[in-house]
């Protein structure tokens, strides 16, 4: 696979480096996603204070597309109202069902454009929307509790 130099290197920075990474104890609500066709694996937890988010750790592992795209996506979303990760969640859909003809819109994404590459391939955007499935879950469980 051949993702932009710069974009790779944002995706092995994150996969080295993995951001909100460590459950945390206590969470509105936790879900636990498998990518099966990689062997990917992510639990996340997601703490809501009203419609924001107040927080959301996980854990995990697999490989780096699956790992590096939770990371950022737990950095973009983590403060966000619901309403606000929605459009965000909704853009990186669009993203990954581009078939690599979308850049990816930088001001609602910002590192996560770094996948826009990865929708050129079938086979891996699964691995990146992993994380991104498990967080809409997440909210909604989170909501159904309130
Ligand atoms: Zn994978």
């Amino acid at each position: 696979m051949q993702l932009d130099s710069l974009y790779q290197e944002v995706i092995l920075d994150h996969y080295k480096h993995p951001q909100h990474k460590g459950l945390s104890p206590t969470f509105s609500a936790q879900v636990s996603h498998v990518n099966a066709s990689c062997g990917d694996e992510i639990i996340l937890n997601i703490n809501l204070e009203g419609d924001l988010i107040s927080e959301l750790t996980w854990d995990g592992q697999g490989c780096s597309i699956s790992q590096a795209s939770v990371s950022i996506m737990t950095d973009l979303l983590t403060g966000k109202t619901l309403d606000q990760a929605a459009i965000i969640l909704k853009s990186f859909s669009d993203l990954m069902a581009s078939k690599g003809t979308s850049p990816g819109d930088e001001l609602v994404l910002e590192d996560a454009i770094a996948f826009a590459g990865v929708s050129k391939f079938p086979g891996r955007i699964k691995c990146s929307l992993l994380g991104w499935m498990a967080f809409k879950d997440a909210a909604i469980q989170a909501q159904s509790k309130k």
